[in-house]
């Protein structure tokens, strides 16, 4: 039942991991706001060492990428870097208001789309509500060509505005609202605009949920769920992770917007998507050295300026001893514009951790895979009958079956790399 008390969560072990992006020197946590049972909720990360504050914790993220430093600076001047913590009446548990929840006000003229969305046109009076006991509150909501603009009010006080146009595709995107509110109850509204990106088709707003922190138990008897809303893991480090030491930590460097239900687990990841614990640079990782027993990573490296600074940093958190397993794109065309660097042969991601030891090299996406990919970024899939395209793709899948493994190497769609650190 208890599988999460027998040892202390990844999570409940960052505050000791944590370090300097810069300097890797001891944070010190100031402005701290505790749960009854010590969890860290909230704080300012300063730096003694740089003499400035280097990241936030924000309802138990940790962040060294997005917080605001000037606000945090502010903060800290205010209450002093010795300042006791101030605690909560009660424990926290997050908990999802979904676009269905009978708990929502809807006022104006919201519809139902897709079976996942509330959505408004963005006309005048449209206004979603949730009120109750809280202290964080943020929203997930759709980006797509057709989306205009959102408010935030909480307790019916601008808390932010919002753009959701993007020019291609959709994505369910997690903006944070509010945080640390007093204990007691709140009411939050989204409210459509009827503005919108000069590009924009439309001037839509489409709600998928809420996220509240409300008094609750989280932790011991609940760890964390399971949610992928990226690439599933590597059978190969699912394998990885099944070795891994049972008290051990285990590193997703940039895992997007992934939550493992391992205790084990921590993703860090650069983008501010909801489910990282960590949001950090790869190429200046905010943890104590030699921590972590596996350390992955999952089509980050082509995303990372400078590969080689962010494949040294993964060596540098792996325990000597420790794991680490990287996989990245060799024959795969531009995507997550603009942060696509630098794809790498089966030869250049040995390269870049040939200060561990390697044991294998290893290549997967098979060739129709990787042609199909050229030819929808390319736009020539969409151009063509879809009769013919599909006939197409068919005799490039009966091809796959001509190139063997080791040929594979040379077209391969991604590479992938695991090694040891010497103990
Ligand atoms: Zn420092």
């Amino acid at each position: 039942m208890c599988r999460a008390t027998a040892h202390p969560s990844g999570l409940a072990r960052l505050a000791r991991i944590t370090r300097c992006p810069d300097c890797k020197g001891e944070l010190l946590p100031a402005c701290r706001v505790l749960t009854p049972a010590g969890r860290l909720k909230s704080g300012v990360l300063f730096c003694p060492a740089c003499g400035g504050v280097k990241g936030t914790v924000r309802n138990f993220k940790y962040d060294f990428v997005h917080f605001d430093a000037q606000a945090a600076g502010e903060r800290l001047r205010r209450s002093g870097i010795e300042a006791p913590p101030s605690v909560l009446p009660y424990e926290v548990a997050e908990e999802v208001v979904a676009f269905d929840d009978p708990r929502l006000t809807l006022r104006g003229a919201w519809e139902s789309w897709d079976g996942r969305y509330r959505l408004s046109h963005g006309a005048a009076g449209d206004e979603l509500a949730f009120a109750g006991e809280f202290l964080d509150v943020s929203a997930r909501l759709l980006k797509h060509p057709w989306s205009g603009r959102a408010r935030f009010l909480v307790d019916g006080v601008p808390a932010g505005e919002v753009d959701l146009y993007q020019p291609k595709w959709s994505t369910v995107t997690w903006f944070p609202i509010a945080g640390d509110l007093a204990p007691g109850p709140h009411e939050v509204r989204i409210v459509p605009t009827g503005g919108k990106h000069p590009e924009a088709a439309g001037s839509q707003v489409l709600f998928h949920e809420l996220i509240v922190t409300r008094p609750g138990y989280a932790g011991a008897a609940s760890p964390a769920k399971e949610t992928n809303r990226v690439l599933p893991v590597f059978p190969a480090v699912v394998e990885l992770m099944k070795q891994a030491p049972a008290d051990g930590l285990i590193l997703d460097c940039g895992g997007g917007d992934r939550a493992l239900g391992d205790p084990r687990y921590i993703n860090v990841d650069y983008q501010q998507y909801q489910l990282p614990a960590v949001y950090g640079d790869a190429m200046k990782l905010p943890f104590e050295s030699g921590v972590f027993d596996l350390v992955f990573s999952q089509a980050l490296l082509e995303h990372v300026a400078n590969p080689f600074a962010a494949a040294a940093e993964m060596a540098r958190v792996t325990r000597p001893g420790g794991v680490l397993w990287a996989g990245m794109a060799f024959l795969q065309p531009v995507h997550a514009v603009p942060s696509h660097y630098f794809n790498a042969t089966a030869w250049g991601i040995e390269e870049l951790f040939k200060q561990l030891e390697i044991e294998e090299v290893s290549w997967f996406g098979e060739l129709s895979f990787t042609i199909e990919w050229l030819l929808k970024e390319s736009g020539a899939a969409g151009r063509m009958e879809a009769g013919e395209y599909a006939a197409l793709i068919e005799r490039l899948k009966s091809l796959d079956a001509l190139v063997p493994y080791e040929a594979l190497r040379a077209v391969a769609s991604g590479v992938a790399v695991r090694a040891h650190k010497p103990a």
